[in-house]
């Protein structure tokens, strides 16, 4: 069949060249986003990159400049909050302080339509269940004032999700608390999202959150996306500096061609496992916990001696920065576990062993 007239399945939510402008300031350029259903996906990026202005234009809270946003099928592109069909959580979980948890999660529901099988089943049942799920049952009489943050935020939940919408959307809504009750709600919001199937959408600027909470990863920077991946595909694999840089600690080294299979990097001649075009210079990227300490006689492949600039210990791990002759601007930064090294002796000037394994070198893209 001529691929011209190939039919090609929509995603559950598509976001087609969305561009929006502050004045001459452009927040959102471009942007090209599909969601399947039942997917979460984290917007990802540093401060202003416009993460939030993207959940805002889903939710209908801010109009785009041009583009369009598809749901299910449905342009909702212009169409006003009250139209579309989501929930949504704010980082400051925006809680009515004058009514109760009840009458909060209840809040959506009083200005449901009839036929809405929620209102069917019966406001107080559903405000009852909706509490349970989220770990606060019986709490409808207390009033936000007389919770934690966390709680706050699980009633903030509970009321975005007592419609039963089709999507939720989450405006870095684990922020505001401290970071015990942050990676206990993070799991119990993946916990319920998968148990739900709901399709959700979360901003963060918090790249652990993102790798520990996503299905799929959307690195943003200056109003573009920059990559798109699984929490994996993104951290293994980063498609650019910016999402190298952004995305965990790393080195970059640049080298020249020395065979077929080899590179130089300073002093050093390393075997990849690509096949190296011997025209051009090359990028790779290493992961400090890829970076192996050995024996400092063990003169294994990729292997050679470095001195130890600065030593950190940071509980389960430590960090090593080493000069290890490789021709780079910036030292190279090993990660290596606390118990592996505990009995090993290292401080600033220590000589050690270390090896950067063939496959553990990635190849970047020439630098933009
Ligand atoms: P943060 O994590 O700091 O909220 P963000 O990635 O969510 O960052 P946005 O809030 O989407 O960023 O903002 C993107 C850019 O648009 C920022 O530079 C911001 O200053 C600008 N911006 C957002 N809202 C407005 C507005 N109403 N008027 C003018 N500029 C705005």
């Amino acid at each position: 069949m001529d691929a011209l007239f190939t039919r090609l399945p929509m995603a559950h939510l598509e976001i087609k060249q969305l561009t929006k402008r502050y004045g001459n300031f452009v927040a959102l350029d471009h942007i090209d986003l599909a969601v399947e259903e039942g997917e979460f996906v984290v917007l990802l990026g540093p401060s202003g990159c416009g993460k939030t202005t993207l959940l805002r234009a889903i939710a209908g809270l801010e109009l785009q400049d041009s583009g369009q946003i598809v749901h299910a099928g449905r342009d909702i592109s212009r169409l006003s909050p009250a139209r579309r069909d989501y929930g949504i959580v704010f980082q400051s979980y925006a809680l009515f302080p004058n009514l109760n948890v009840g009458a909060n999660v209840a809040y959506g529901l009083n200005s449901q339509k009839g036929d809405r099988r929620a209102a069917r089943q019966g406001i107080t049942q559903r405000v009852q269940e909706m509490l349970e799920l989220v770990g606060l049952p019986g709490t409808e009489s207390k009033f936000p004032a007389q919770l934690s943050g966390g709680q706050q935020q699980r009633v903030a939940l509970a009321r975005a999700l007592a419609t039963s919408p089709d999507l939720l959307l989450l405006d870095e809504p684990l922020s505001a608390l401290d970071a015990i009750e942050r990676v206990r709600l993070r799991s119990e919001i993946r916990g319920l999202q998968t148990r739900l199937g709901v399709t959700t959408i979360m901003v963060t600027h918090d790249q652990e959150e993102a790798l520990a909470m996503a299905d799929r990863i959307v690195v943003m920077k200056n109003g573009q996306v920059q990559q798109v991946g699984q929490p994996q595909e993104i951290y293994r694999s980063p498609g650019n500096d910016f999402v190298a840089d952004f995305i965990g600690r790393g080195n970059l080294i640049e080298a020249t061609p020395a065979g077929a299979q080899h590179i130089r990097a300073g002093d050093l001649l390393l075997r990849c496992c690509i096949e190296i075009d011997q025209n051009r210079k090359h990028r790779f990227y290493v992961r400090p916990e890829d970076i192996r300490l050995h024996n400092i006689l063990d003169d294994c492949e990729n292997s050679f001696t470095a001195q130890v600039l600065k030593y950190e210990f940071l509980g389960p791990y430590s960090l090593v920065t080493l000069d290890a002759k490789t021709g780079q601007s910036r030292p190279l930064v090993a990660q290596f576990s606390s118990n592996y090294l505990d009995g090993r002796p290292i401080h600033p000037g220590s000589i050690l062993r270390i090896g950067i394994p063939a496959e553990h070198l990635r190849p970047m893209p020439a630098a933009a």
